[in-house]
């Protein structure tokens, strides 16, 4: 539905975007997350053409947004992080302005308005001046003026920021709704919102796209990094000869020492599961072992892991890391 080819964005010499290469399928929901200043807006600026690339190319359903910016642009529904709502306006206002913007026949008009309105659920408002509704209901109005035209793709720059929690709920139940009858694409910081609504997370960091994969790909990737926590009476050099014969074992170390306890962090290697082997091996010892527990990391590591580097330089070291197979984590 829409291939993006080695986009780069640069703002006088500050790259933004880098070399962003990827391809969004019809008819799932998908979310760019990454940190502020990740280039989340910039991509999905050039995706809609409100904004050109410094470098590379979209196409949406085959036509080029640059060659063919009329026939691409018909196929996108666009909500900017500035909602571009006129306060002084009417909710029907406001929309019937979006309709002729977008060229929707006049005849039509009446139904579009109607069917927008009852999707995003803002018919209650219509006769109301934007600037007196609630940022949720705002919210709403700008997501209504995306769906005007009934584009196949409806995309959405950080559509929760700023709401209050029960109105981050509707807006994001809404999202999912829309997601049943459109390819919807999504930004955010916030992690657990991408996982609940979107089926495919594209992490961005410093204009890099470090991962793309399914939501719950990038989860079971990360249980590939799960580490086993135990306690034991015995001190951490006789730990390390008691676990000298356990295999799979990639490394071993304290995390603490307390009341005769010492805690040790056991990094299996990938996929290993050494839990048999350690209880084995303790046993063997007479040490006793007080607790053993796997600790995985969380979506919200791997999140951390992948946008902790610093500015990255144009070099793309992290270009094309999409999580398949074994993780990568040698540290
Ligand atoms: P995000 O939406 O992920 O927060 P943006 O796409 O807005 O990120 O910004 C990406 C980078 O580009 C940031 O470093 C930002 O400061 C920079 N940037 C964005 N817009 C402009 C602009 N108009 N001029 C100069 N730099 C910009
Ligand atoms: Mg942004």
């Amino acid at each position: 539905m829409i291939e993006v080819k080695h986009l780069t964005k640069q703002y006088g010499g500050h790259v933004a975007i880098n070399d962003l290469s990827f391809t969004i399928e019809k008819g799932s929901i998908y979310g760019f997350l990454g940190p502020n200043g990740a280039g989340k807006s910039t991509t999905m600026n050039i995706i809609t053409g409100c904004l050109g690339a410094t470098e590379g190319e979209v196409l949406i359903d085959g036509h080029s947004i640059l060659d063919e910016p009329k026939a691409a642009k018909k196929l996108i529904g666009y909500l900017p992080e500035q909602p571009p709502v006129y306060p002084d306006m009417t909710v029907l206002e406001y929309l019937s302005f979006v309709c002729d913007a977008k060229g929707v026949k006049a005849g039509e008009k009446r139904m579009r308005i109607d069917e927008a309105m009852e999707k995003t659920g803002i018919a209650e408002v219509k006769k109301r001046l934007i600037k007196n509704l609630s940022k949720g209901f705002k919210q709403r109005v700008g997501i209504a003026q995306a769906l005007i035209g009934d584009p196949e793709i409806i995309i959405l720059d950080e559509p929760t920021v700023g709401l209050d929690p029960t109105q981050m709920i509707e807006i994001r139940s809404l999202i999912k709704e829309l997601g049943t009858r459109h390819t919807v694409i999504l930004s955010s910081h916030i992690l657990s919102e991408v996982q609940a609504i979107c089926d495919t997370i594209m992490i961005i960091a410093h204009g890099n796209l470090v991962a793309c994969d399914k939501s719950d790909n990038l989860t079971r990737l990360l249980s590939a990094s799960s580490i086993l926590k135990i306690e034991t009476d015995a001190a951490f050099e006789e730990v390390k000869t008691i676990l000298s014969e356990v295999k799979g074992i990639s490394n071993i170390c304290k995390s603490a020492q307390e009341n005769g306890i010492t805690h040790i962090d056991i990094t299996p290697e990938s996929g290993e599961d050494v839990r048999m082997d350690v209880f084995k091996a303790f046993a063997a010892s007479g040490a006793a072992l007080f607790e053993m527990h796997t600790e995985r990391a969380s979506l919200e590591d791997v999140f951390i892991e992948l946008t902790k580097d610093e500015e990255q330089p144009a070099s793309g070291k992290r270009q094309g890391r999409h999580s398949k197979g074994k993780e990568e984590n040698e540290a």
